[in-house]
């Protein structure tokens, strides 16, 4: 038998620039989060992770501003979160109302109708928000089991209102999931005041860790639903009952449920840790005024942003319009070259419309946002340069 040779590329040093972070996730490791991610394995089942899983499990119930028992982490990003929510919650031919404002919706519906749940539609363009009455309407016209919102939508750059949300949704006997994927800590959200039953959040944003370790929680009304099922959820992995027993939540003895991703739960204790430290409404202080003066800055350049209201934008994630003329690519090219920061273009319906700068955990300082439109700036001159 012929002995394959070793891939070459493998036997040179992996090398590549540090960049500055600045589009809609992931944002850079905080230098103490990276340490942690270099601690020495322990194995997933010794009593040393355990505490440390407890120890993020509180400070997940201290993110989301809840007292909820079914508290953890999944193992996988944002997405596998989103998968969660929807296998253990939804079963086919419920009724699930998605309010659709961009891309996070639209990939909501999506899992909702894999899991065979009946799903309708309230749609609004990106860049705009749903108000209570909205909701309401929506839900006495569909009559869902379930009502699915975004709080940060990164694609249109939104920050949903939810106060008055939850009391529309128990008036109509029905749950309510929020993804907080792109929000968490960098604006506020009190889940149990609000009367959120399933909401979830990834750790490459504003935790500034890597991704791989999603936080989530359910309310007991969750817990019921999911305890009435008629079948399993199809998922193994991402069963709420095998992981709330591997977690801890329902008092019974630990079992070997899968082996957690170990280093980025230390990573995640890490995050969690910084933000306990700074303290939560320190930290949405910090994000707002960060955002404010990047506003502030973009409009000054003569920019359009693109979420007009100021109460709906979201901190964390700025869409800005891509001026006429000019090539988003090139102006994102142009920046990473000579700063090496990282600009985005826009997702889904923004996509080529926008650029878009994320400011979250870590990386939101005015330092950065500083350097952020003296970037940006030059790359748009150099742009207006090369087509005059
Ligand atoms: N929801 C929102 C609002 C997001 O911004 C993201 C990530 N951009 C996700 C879900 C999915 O997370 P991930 O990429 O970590 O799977």
């Amino acid at each position: 038998m012929a002995t394959s040779t070793a891939p070459k590329s493998l036997l040179r040093p992996m090398t590549f620039p540090r960049k500055l972070l600045l589009g809609p996730g992931p944002s850079n490791m905080s230098p103490r989060v990276a340490a942690a991610c270099a601690l020495p394995l322990l194995g997933h089942m010794h009593p040393e992770f355990v505490q440390i899983m407890d120890e993020v499990k509180e400070g997940i119930q201290y993110i989301f501003q809840t007292n909820n028992s079914l508290t953890l982490a999944i193992s996988g990003t944002g997405h596998a979160a989103m998968e969660a929510a929807c296998c253990n919650l939804l079963e086919p031919g419920d009724v699930i109302l998605v309010a659709w404002n961009g891309t996070w919706g639209e990939r909501f519906s999506d899992m909702a109708a894999r899991n065979g749940a009946d799903v309708r539609i309230v749609k609004k363009p990106a860049g705009s928000v749903f108000s209570p009455q909205e909701i309401e309407k929506a839900v006495t016209e569909h009559g869902p089991r379930v009502v699915y919102l975004t709080h940060g939508e990164s694609s249109g750059g939104t920050l949903q209102p939810l106060d008055g949300m939850g009391v529309v949704c128990r008036r109509h006997g029905c749950l309510l999931v929020v993804d907080a994927v792109a929000s968490i800590g960098g604006a506020p959200l009190y889940m149990d005041k609000w009367g959120i039953d399933v909401l979830y959040t990834g750790a490459q944003k504003v935790l500034s860790c890597p991704p791989g370790a999603s936080p989530i929680s359910f309310s007991a009304a969750a817990e019921s639903k999911m305890a009435a099922r008629r079948k399993k959820p199809v998922s193994f992995y991402l069963d709420m009952g095998w992981l709330a027993n591997y977690w801890g939540c329902d008092g019974q003895p630990r079992r070997y449920h899968h082996t957690a991703p170990i280093s980025n739960l230390y990573a995640l204790r890490e995050g969690l840790a910084i933000l306990a430290e700074e303290g939560l409404e320190d930290c949405w202080r910090r994000h707002r005024r960060c955002a404010e003066l990047l506003h502030a800055g973009l409009e000054d350049m003569g920019l359009t942003l693109f979420v007009d209201r100021p109460e709906h934008r979201l901190p964390t994630v700025t869409p800005v319009r891509v001026p006429t003329g000019i090539d988003w690519k090139e102006v994102s090219q142009y920046v990473m070259k000579h700063y090496k920061v990282e600009l985005s273009g826009g997702l889904g319906e923004t996509a080529n419309e926008v650029w878009r700068i994320g400011l979250m955990g870590h990386n939101a300082t005015p330092d950065n946002v500083r350097l952020l439109l003296r970037a940006l700036k030059e790359g748009i001159d150099h742009c207006r340069s090369k087509v005059h």
